[in-house]
């Protein structure tokens, strides 16, 4: 989706083809352009009618609602087609809200105009933004534009499948562009190529495309990469990482990808799971929806969202992101329930069920990222357990931590962009869970609170550093009830909310 930024209002005959978005609001009113006023008074009358009726019926409801506190600052997009004076027609949309507007409920109030354009049959858009809040905030209402417009037609070979709409013109008369502009548009595409690693197809993007993807992108934003590949893996004792890559045709790769500002004080290590496509192995997965694990890699595919736009967003603070690729498949070399591997950091581990592969490929990149990069601080980004989405749903990211200070760090950035994560527990008790009669550790505990023992399980190997596991299999793809999602395929969870966190830095 092309969105351009002018500052000078539409003519008349540059809506031909084009749909009209109005707003308003009780104080400001309607705001039309100029010229359009002045050929159809009628017009301006008609929409403010329109929308002092909507006004009216949403106060009614508010105090119907004993419930409702009156928050909701949107009064809806309302669809309209007018027949002027002239015999000129006029459609478009009407989006409402209240005065008060926060920097979220112009970026909601984005996303939702922009899902309903697309749904429509032009192909341009031209949104005027009003003077005053709203126009203030301009780019908090790209971003939510530039969210909800993405969609995803790689593969059709009848490109009319696609939305129509090619291009959106923002419309601000106070000159389009703000300070945060720029940044708001790497980050919208940042998130968009996350989404995109998501969509494509797993047998167009195996652990060797993955780490193409990696290699480009350091290389345009000019940071440090490297890799590791099973040869490493054997070299370095990460005998769990080889373990579940050796199953699979597609060779593996642990890519690291660093930013170093001149001066920092801190190191934050990344760690995205990048399961380009995961079976379960021997424990083999059911076949009903098994085609949504090419999503298992979105971990791996926010990371790589984080650092295309880190070189722009210039944080104070040395980054080190690992996205660790493979494939979990079934073969006369895959690895088997009962097998015992030994991990980086030497603690032995007997797989109960090879489903449970995320971890293993998390444990040895925590802990060659710990011992290698001594880190301050750790994230990691998994969609590691359905009981993950059984628990939340799938608005709310599992976070679990060993760290007060950390979770504070990562909700404060979560509230700030509309992400919601939710603390679960790792106390002791679920250390028992996964104590294994052959072996240190075993892989899975009982079916009881899954997502706790697996992240339990990581801390094994963080050592003592502060560290936010972040469970994202339910939030990762198909998470429709936010606005700003797609309502379909990988949502880019987490780019969001690391670059806030990056871009506020203070330990
Ligand atoms: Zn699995």
């Amino acid at each position: 989706m092309k969105i351009s930024e002018v500052k000078s209002l539409p003519r008349l005959s540059d809506l031909d083809d084009s749909n009209l978005v109005v707003f308003y609001n009780k104080s400001d009113g309607v705001y039309l352009t100029a010229d359009i006023a002045k050929k159809e008074p009628g017009l301006a009358k008609y929409l403010e009618n329109f929308f002092k009726k909507i006004t009216k019926r949403q106060e009614k409801q508010d105090k119907q609602d004993k419930q409702g506190d009156g928050k909701n600052n949107s009064l809806g997009i309302h669809d309209f087609f007018y027949v002027g004076s002239s015999g000129d027609s006029y459609q478009g949309l009407l989006a409402g809200y209240k005065k008060e507007i926060d920097n979220l409920d112009v970026l909601r109030l984005g996303a939702k105009i922009a899902k309903r354009m697309l749904k429509q049959d032009l192909t341009k858009s031209h949104i005027i933004l009003p003077v005053g809040e709203l126009g203030n905030k301009s780019e908090h209402f790209f971003e939510g534009l530039g969210l909800a417009s993405y969609h995803f037609s790689h593969y059709y070979s009848d490109k009319n499948r696609a939305p129509k709409l090619k291009e959106i013109v923002l419309v601000s008369k106070g000159g389009a562009s703000s300070a945060e502009m720029p940044m708001k548009r790497v980050l919208v595409d940042s998130v968009n190529i996350a989404r995109d690693c998501g969509n494509i197809a797993g047998n167009d993007f195996t652990p060797s495309h993955f780490k193409k993807r990696c290699a480009q992108l350091s290389l345009a934003g000019g940071l440090k990469f490297s890799v590791l590949d099973e040869k490493d893996f054997k070299k370095l004792g990460m005998g769990c990482f080889q373990a579940v890559a050796k199953g699979s045709a597609e060779p593996a790769f642990l890519n690291i990808m660093e930013y170093k500002p001149t001066k920092f004080k801190e190191t934050l290590l990344l760690v995205g799971k990048g399961l380009t496509f995961d079976t379960g192995g021997y424990s083999l997965k059911p076949a009903g929806s098994m085609e949504e694990m090419k999503f298992d890699m979105c971990g791996g595919a926010t990371v790589v969202g984080v650092m295309n736009l880190i070189a722009t967003l210039k944080p104070k603070v040395r980054v080190v992101a690992m996205v660790a690729t493979a494939e979990n498949m079934i073969s006369d070399k895959a690895y088997k329930p009962g097998d015992i591997f030994t991990a980086y950091n030497k603690k032995t581990i007997e797989v109960i069920n090879t489903d449970a592969e995320g971890r293993l490929v998390l444990a040895d990149s925590l802990a060659y990222g710990v011992d290698k990069y001594k880190p301050t601080a750790i994230i990691d980004l998994a969609t590691l357990t359905g009981a993950c989405v059984v628990a939340l749903g799938k608005g709310h990211t599992g976070l679990f931590s060993n760290s007060k200070k950390l979770t504070k760090l990562v909700q404060v950035a979560a509230k700030e962009v509309g992400e919601h994560v939710w603390p679960l527990p790792i106390d002791d008790a679920f250390q028992e869970e996964i104590k294994s009669d052959y072996a240190d550790l075993k892989n899975v505990g009982s079916r009881w609170g899954g997502a706790s023992t697996a992240a339990k399980f990581l801390e094994n190997f963080v050592d003592k550093t502060p560290w936010v596991h972040l469970d994202i299999a339910g939030t990762a793809w198909d998470s429709k009830n936010v606005d700003f999602y797609p309502s379909k395929g990988a949502t880019g969870v987490g780019v969001r909310l690391l670059c806030q966190m990056l871009k506020d830095w203070q330990w």
